[in-house]
């Protein structure tokens, strides 16, 4: 069903009812400039009822409503391009941590409040929410939902969805799905907290949640790795984790090339290993007191160099070296936007099939030009790659914009011949619907479309986006 362009009648009703305004600039921007947002007004409710208002309103009038958390997607979830202008609903004002509680590993936060929050609060009661992305001083728990973040942590901890208990929301219809549920058992019925989480603002809006807490590491360490292949890398994992078990929460593959953008576009970083070697990890490790985790570690690292697993390693030997090897990774995604992008993937395969899958891409990448950069980086443990290629140094972005989509449809299909998924963490948007089309299992688009239009049957949530 078409959805109607706002009449001055429903922006007189939706002004009664909330303050509301001409959108500004950032609400209709996105990180990479891809697409140029558009929105009738936005509105920014202080609370649970007014978010129900506002989206009854919408589907009374047949008014789109994109929600809007930090703005950090990168696939234009958060951005409508076509069709009617929205009504954006943005989720900075219901940022109250409502309750935090180290006894039950609890933290209950609104939907607008800023990730790294989150992360403070628990730490000041000695506990851990581990929910890390270098977006975390901007990205919203809600919006973290929305995506089933993953982030560098998800080894360990996995993604948003497994940190999430419970979830209260407003439907399409304007009703308030009360589910902030502190449970960690409730088998009763279809589960439609994880229905909300990952759906990207296409089936209501997630007002609050109650998150799980971990207990806070009492060692941590942290090491950059020089190792000769990616196949090494995996190799040294699974030795981590059958000697040491679940303790590595980070186990991130770095190429050369992040580095050498690094300097390119002149971000200031030490380097961390005197060979400057081509394939590097960045692991990090945390235990109880008294596990003997330095070690353990500084033993099977050592094991490792005499099976050429490892050429050179150094272990972070205070916070301020532990933050240098971190920023070193931070910076990576930064540098790429300023070297500009021909084509960015954010892919996942099985682990034991990542070397090999760098291996073939490569090989394509080159045969259509040698040229070409390839920055591939990112969470190795998780099996998910950030695989991007960029232009022969001095030339522009622009100047391959006719081949970005073959070059993407190239890696896609590798990346479905090795079982894989075109879009690991960051979700579909607007960006890869025509991906979601051609890779996903057709029983699984027909129940999407069918879920879809049960819940929001006038199509007003985040219309354009996922379906
Ligand atoms: C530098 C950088 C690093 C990043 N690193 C990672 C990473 O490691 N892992 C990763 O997974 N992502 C990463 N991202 C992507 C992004 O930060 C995440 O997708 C994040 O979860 C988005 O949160 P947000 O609050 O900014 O949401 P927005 O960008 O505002 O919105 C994203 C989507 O969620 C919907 N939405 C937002 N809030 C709500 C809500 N309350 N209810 C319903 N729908 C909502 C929007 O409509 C949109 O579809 C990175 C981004 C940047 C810029």
């Amino acid at each position: 069903m078409p959805l109607n362009e706002p009449t001055p009648e429903f922006l007189s009703k939706l002004a009664s009812i909330t303050d509301s305004a001409t959108p500004a600039a950032r609400y209709l921007e996105e990180p990479r400039g891809r697409y140029e947002g558009q929105g009738v007004a936005v509105v920014r409710p202080r609370s649970v009822n007014k978010v129900s208002e506002i989206v009854r309103l919408c589907n009374t009038h047949k008014v789109g409503v994109v929600p809007y958390g930090g703005g950090t997607g990168l696939v234009g979830g958060q951005t409508s391009i076509a069709g009617p202008k929205p009504v954006i609903l943005s989720l900075e004002r219901l940022n109250s941590i409502r309750d935090v509680d180290p006894a039950d590993n609890i933290l209950t936060a609104e939907a607008g409040v800023i990730l790294a929050d989150i992360q403070n609060a628990a730490d000041d009661v000695q506990r851990l929410f581990p929910l890390s992305l270098a977006s975390e001083g901007s990205c919203q728990i809600g919006g973290n939902l929305a995506t089933n973040a993953g982030g560098v942590n998800v080894l360990r901890y996995g993604n948003t969805r497994d940190l999430c208990l419970g979830i209260e929301a407003v439907l399409p219809d304007g009703s308030i799905f009360g589910g902030l549920k502190r449970l960690r058992k409730d088998n009763t019925g279809y589960n439609l907290r994880n229905l909300l989480i990952g759906a990207e603002g296409t089936l209501g809006i997630i007002t609050a949640a109650t998150l799980r807490l971990m207990p806070k590491p009492v060692e941590v360490e942290t090491a950059f790795l020089a190792i000769p292949n990616p196949q090494a890398g995996v190799e040294i994992l699974s030795r981590l984790s059958t000697q040491l078990g679940e303790v590595t929460s980070a186990f991130e593959l770095i190429h050369r090339q992040g580095l050498e953008f690094l300097n390119e576009t002149g971000i200031e970083f030490t380097e961390p290993l005197p060979s400057n070697p081509e394939w590097m990890v960045l692991l990090e490790c945390g235990a109880g007191g008294d596990s003997g985790l330095k070690d353990n570690l500084e033993r099977i690292l050592g094991d490792a160099f005499d099976a050429g697993l490892i050429a050179d390693a150094v272990l972070a030997q205070n916070e301020a070296q532990r933050q240098a090897f971190w920023n070193i990774r931070e910076h990576i995604p930064v540098a790429n936007r300023r070297i500009g992008v021909i084509s960015s993937h954010d892919i996942s395969v099985p682990v034991s099939q990542v070397p090999d899958f760098i291996k073939r891409t490569a090989q394509m990448v080159k045969s259509i030009n040698p040229k070409f950069r390839i920055n591939c980086f990112g969470h190795l443990g998780d099996g998910n790659l950030h695989y991007n290629i960029y232009p022969p140094k001095g030339a522009k972005r622009a100047e391959f914009d006719g081949i970005r989509a073959s070059l993407a449809r190239n890696v896609y299909e590798l990346v479905d011949g090795f079982g894989g998924s075109f879009s690991a963490e960051h979700g579909i948007g607007r960006m890869k619907k025509a991906d979601l089309l051609k890779y996903s299992d057709p029983a699984k688009l027909t129940a999407m479309r069918a879920i879809k239009s049960a819940l929001d049957p006038n199509g007003i949530m985040n219309p354009g986006a996922v379906i």
